[in-house]
């Protein structure tokens, strides 16, 4: 349930407001914009008197929120969310969302030291603003390279000091946070959208999360993993589409550029798009990732590799620094016909 505010509400009649409300063991969750305050009331809101709250001289008007997520539904914060990314860890901070665009890219995983500052000073000179490679790799086959783990984070914070861009990267188990201290951006990644326990576990977090859409889930299964993030306290989450699974097998999977304006409509969380997962095809990246720019996508996530044919994971979807460059100089067009 919602209920906006008339403009000339003062804080004194506000907190009043808040304190009889939180009485009641309802969760108060406030946005101010320009013109109206919204107060989002989270919890059971059976035992409110709707027509009182009505009633009442500084109430414009009560709305019931029919979604189940609450904390994530654009009624509940009309503004656009800003997500900002290595604000206190000694990197540049980079924000996502509310006209903040931010191209994270990277190799799918991180292989050894040469590799990664490689890629790193690479996209960097391309124009990234956020390092991205897997240190825990989710893979289909147990035979199959699992990542350097807390080796491949220690060399991706080398990385990050040598050239100030951010770091994502993905976790798989919350009991390996404390490894995470100095990541800038954790990855949930597709596989794991739906674990529970991690999410909850992110959620007692401040650090910003990156959410991918899981392989099979609709918008809403999608939200409601956002929302049980934000459920736990923590509302830093960009979402990321990486493409769903349909019955066409050409390319790894179809991207759903349609998911980027009707998550618009639904959420005012930051919305990106991995066109490289999606399409698995390095030839597909750049035209997927200008269409997902036009769609109004926040940002985007590109798998870069110095050597794609050596790649340890996902080479053929990789593209090289050079390859990326091209890719940003659309990108950039894109943005500009855009404003
Ligand atoms: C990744 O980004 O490294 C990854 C594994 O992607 P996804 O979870 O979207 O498959
Ligand atoms: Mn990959």
């Amino acid at each position: 349930m919602i209920a906006v505010l008339k403009r000339e509400t003062t804080e004194k009649q506000l907190k009043d407001l808040i304190d009889w409300l939180e009485s009641m063991n309802l969760k108060v969750h406030l946005s101010k914009g320009d013109y109206t305050t919204i107060v989002g009331l989270v919890g059971d809101t059976t035992n409110i008197d709707r027509e009182l709250l009505e009633s009442l001289d500084i109430v414009e008007g009560v709305k019931t929120i029919s979604e189940p997520f609450k904390k994530a539904n654009r009624k509940f914060h009309p503004k656009d969310s800003i997500v900002e990314v290595g604000a206190t860890d000694g990197a540049n901070s980079v924000k996502v969302g509310g006209g903040h665009f931010a191209v994270m890219a990277g190799p799918c995983s991180v292989e050894n030291p040469e590799q990664i500052e490689e890629v790193a000073a690479g996209v960097k000179a391309a124009g990234a603003s956020i390092l991205r490679g897997g240190a825990f790799k989710p893979r289909t086959s147990p035979y199959d390279f699992q990542g350097l783990k807390d080796e491949g984070i220690q060399l991706l914070e080398h990385a990050k000091k040598m050239t100030g861009l951010p770091i994502v990267t993905e976790i798989m188990n919350p009991n390996h946070l404390p490894m995470f201290e100095h990541v800038d951006l954790i990855q949930v990644g597709a596989r794991n959208m739906q674990n529970f326990e991690l999410l909850k576990e992110l959620g007692k977090i401040d650090k910003p999360i990156l959410l991918k859409r899981g392989l099979a889930s609709t918008l809403k299964e999608w939200l409601m993993s956002a929302e049980y993030i934000m459920a736990g306290g923590n509302e830093n989450i960009i979402l990321c589409e990486r493409g769903i699974r349909t019955f066409e097998t050409y390319t790894r999977n179809t991207l759903d550029l349609s998911a980027i304006p009707m998550l618009k409509e639904l959420t005012h969380l930051p919305v990106i798009v991995d066109p490289s997962h999606a399409t698995g095809m390095a030839r597909l990246v750049k035209p997927m990732a200008l269409a997902a720019v036009a769609a109004g996508a926040d940002g985007l996530m590109i798998e870069v590799h110095n050597n794609p044919s050596k790649a340890l994971c996902d080479g053929a979807q990789s593209l090289t620094p050079d390859q990326f460059a091209h890719v940003m100089k659309g990108v950039n067009g894109i943005r500009e016909v855009m404003e």
